[in-house]
């Protein structure tokens, strides 16, 4: 299958070059010239071939050549400037309310994009029940509906479509509008490559559009930040709901015989008993999975770790088994030190799966109530059933990050945070973003939000940048932006990650050099980063090392951090 961009006349391409035509499928343009822009933007702009992009943007039926109603003709008029327009609000309930004001106000065709499905799922259920001037279905889950509302959509059937990542490019006639939720949010960045930021696509897609472009956000992300940091929701606060503990304090706790240290706080254990008691429901994050993340011989100090990469494996105790995070192979459970041959092996770093001893104890002292592994995914009868359950109160759940997804299905009166540390102690240039995001999350995130208690058991206990969720995020980004203007990190300029085999990166090393960039390898890894103040530069630096000519798959793989 293959796409005609242009015509091309007297090209000249050498006999041989060429090859014939088996059937031309569809002589009309079934692609809106939008999302043609798209394409070669993308392109240009993340060095990412156009066939990857074809991949990432549309539906897989499109591209094998299935028969659609052709677009007809529309040309698109000199695209504007974009001026995206910020809905700031920390409760969801308050942003939602705005995103009706704004969908009721003038009804002409518009996107609705949440980072998650079940998210556009609580918008959908908060519009019945009610009659609405504007046509609206939310995008559906199997690929069966989903080709048949993009057909809807071409028809012109529908004003508003409510959806997430996959509908990003869905062509809905006469689109004017675009309404991203929680634009701050990662999961706008596909996992795979290419990794473009679909905030970036759909921002495009409304300037050539001029059509209008709505952010919203609990917290914005940097750049939306710098335009609006007078907005009075920056000085909002969880006020008296937000309790920190510090974990240096655990160590004072008197330790029972036999059994390790709680990883629970004393203060934790009390509040979350109060809110079971008044019939509410408690969560307990720990965000690292299996039984303990890491092995340790108490005898010698040999730790356990991946013999290919090295890094330190996770113990899973429900399987009986040492993982490797980073490649996931599987080592059995050592009985002995390989080192010393001692019989003490000690389990540091708890995980999940150790809460559950926990949570056991905490109820085996106070009888009733329930436990709930909140990490599993459940289809939707388990859901459902669970929705019951928590309807009814008294329930503790325990999970990762994940599990805060359950604050849209049910009201969760408190959120403890068992180690706060872990996120923003990673080495990307936004980590305590990242982790500020996740606490701030806990304290707005679904139903009853303004009521629910937040635990965060830290080491750090609400100093340094934990300071800015008790002072609200204008203070967060302040401090942030100051350093980060400082080391000239985005937004203030851009990141970029190269993967390339080693050679490839000695010439890439060398072409930056001549140019003058600055640059850094990653250790132990494929990574380049090259530091940029000036975002246009970036072609002009990698452009000769993606060559149309090469197959996609063997060009660097080049992905812009802007934030
Ligand atoms: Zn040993
Ligand atoms: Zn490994």
């Amino acid at each position: 299958m293959g796409f005609v961009c242009s015509p091309e006349e007297g090209a000249s391409i050498p006999p041989g070059r060429c090859k014939p035509l088996l059937e031309v499928v569809d002589p009309r343009p079934t692609i809106p010239p939008d999302l043609w822009h798209l394409v070669a933007w993308g392109g240009r702009q993340f060095g990412v071939p156009g066939g990857n992009l074809l991949e990432l943007l549309f539906p897989r039926w499109v591209l094998e050549g299935e028969a659609l109603c052709p677009w007809g003709a529309e040309t698109l008029e000199p695209p504007g400037s974009l001026e995206p327009r910020c809905v700031l609000r920390c409760p969801d309930r308050s942003r939602w309310e705005e995103y009706r004001r704004i969908l009721e106000e003038e009804v002409s065709p518009t996107l609705l994009l949440f980072p998650e499905r079940i998210q556009g799922e609580c918008f959908a259920a908060s519009l019945e029940g009610e009659e609405r001037q504007f046509r609206w279905v939310l995008w559906p889950s199997r690929a069966r509906d989903q080709r048949l509302l993009w057909q809807e959509a071409r028809e012109g059937r529908w004003d508003l479509v409510i959806g997430s990542q996959g509908a990003a490019t869905l062509p809905l006639r006469g689109l004017r509008r675009v309404i991203l939720d929680d634009e701050s949010s990662e999961a706008w960045r596909p996992l795979r490559h290419p990794r473009i930021s679909l905030r970036s696509l759909v921002g495009e897609r409304c300037r050539v559009r001029r059509g209008a472009f709505f952010l919203g956000a609990r917290v914005p992300s940097s750049k939306v930040f710098l335009r609006a940091s007078k907005d009075p929701e920056g000085r909002t606060t969880p006020g008296k709901r937000l309790v920190f503990v510090d974990l240096h304090s655990l160590k004072t706790v008197p330790e029972e015989a036999g059994v390790p240290r709680s990883p629970v706080s004393p203060t934790l254990r009390r509040r979350t008993e109060e809110v079971l008691r008044q019939g509410g429901n408690a969560l307990w994050v720990l965000d690292r999975k299996g039984f303990a993340g890491a092995l340790l011989c108490g005898e010698c100090g040999h730790s356990w770790a991946c013999p290919a990469c090295g890094v330190p494996v996770v113990w899973y105790r429900r399987e009986d088994r040492l993982r490797c995070p980073s490649c996931g192979s599987l080592q059995d459970v050592p009985e002995r030190c390989p080192r010393c041959g001692g019989g003490w092996i000690e389990a540091r770093r708890p995980g999940l799966e150790s809460l559950f001893d926990e949570a056991r104890r905490f109820f085996g002292a106070r009888g009733g109530g329930s436990v709930e592994d909140a990490s599993l995914p459940l289809h939707a009868k388990e859901r459902a059933a669970r929705r019951g359950r928590l309807a009814r109160g008294g329930v503790l759940l325990l999970g990762t990050r994940g599990a805060l997804e359950i604050c849209d299905q049910a009201p969760v009166g408190l959120i403890g945070w068992v180690e706060a540390d872990g996120e923003s102690l990673r080495e990307e240039h936004d980590a305590r973003f990242r982790a500020y995001r996740l606490l701030w999350e806990s304290c707005w995130r679904g139903i009853d939000a303004d009521s629910r208690i937040v635990v965060v058991q830290s080491r750090m206990a609400g100093k340094g940048w934990q300071g800015g969720l008790s002072r609200g995020w204008s203070s967060f980004w302040r401090q942030e932006l100051e350093e980060r203007r400082q080391l000239r990190l985005p937004p203030y300029g851009v990141l970029v990650q190269v993967e390339a085999p080693p050679e490839e990166r000695k010439r890439i090393q060398a072409a930056l050099d001549e140019a003058g960039a600055s640059w850094m390898e990653q250790e132990g890894s494929d990574v380049l980063w090259i530091r940029e103040e000036q975002p246009a530069r970036v072609p002009a630096l990698l452009g000769r090392f993606l060559p149309p000519k090469r197959p996609a798959q063997l060009h660097p793989r080049i992905t812009l951090w802007t934030d």
